[in-house]
């Protein structure tokens, strides 16, 4: 299974954490995404961070 969900391939120069987008490039800085997995970051739950944003930051 592929996922089309893509991080912004500069997020740790530009951003505080991972940007995640469905185009190309990143929509608040403007640089070249790449595939979201495998993961850098967190391999025991890649989405968890992407869910709750989704899900409302709740807690
Ligand atoms: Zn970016």
């Amino acid at each position: 299974m592929k996922s089309d969900i893509r991080v912004c391939s500069a997020w740790r120069d530009r951003h505080d954490r991972p940007i995640y987008t469905l185009s190309d490039t990143c929509p608040d800085c403007g640089s070249d995404t790449e595939n979201s997995a495998p993961a850098p970051f967190d391999p025991g739950d890649p989405y968890g961070e992407y869910r709750r944003a989704l899900n409302g930051r709740g807690r």
